[in-house]
């Protein structure tokens, strides 16, 4: 379920909480001071947020971009 960060319009501290995607934007209570008038600033998805392991895995393989043929580095497809 993805993580949403709110700030609250009444005392101005954020939180998060975790909701469905369809509820991301409908109004929320603020902990601290229960007013409904609350606003989404971030959202992140709880999976990549929480475990560092897949999250680093997700940015390891878009941005070395080596390609699954050339192990070593060196191939006509990825310019190595
Ligand atoms: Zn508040």
């Amino acid at each position: 379920m993805p993580l949403y960060e709110y700030r609250c319009d009444n005392c101005e501290r954020r939180f998060e909480l975790l909701r469905p995607m369809s509820q991301a934007d409908s109004v929320a209570a603020c902990p601290y001071c229960a007013a409904p008038a609350v606003r989404r600033t971030i959202s992140l998805f709880a999976a990549v947020s929480k475990d560092g392991g897949g999250g680093s895995r997700l940015v390891a393989g878009s941005s070395a971009a080596s390609c699954s043929s050339c192990a070593g580095g060196h191939c006509s497809t990825c310019g190595h």
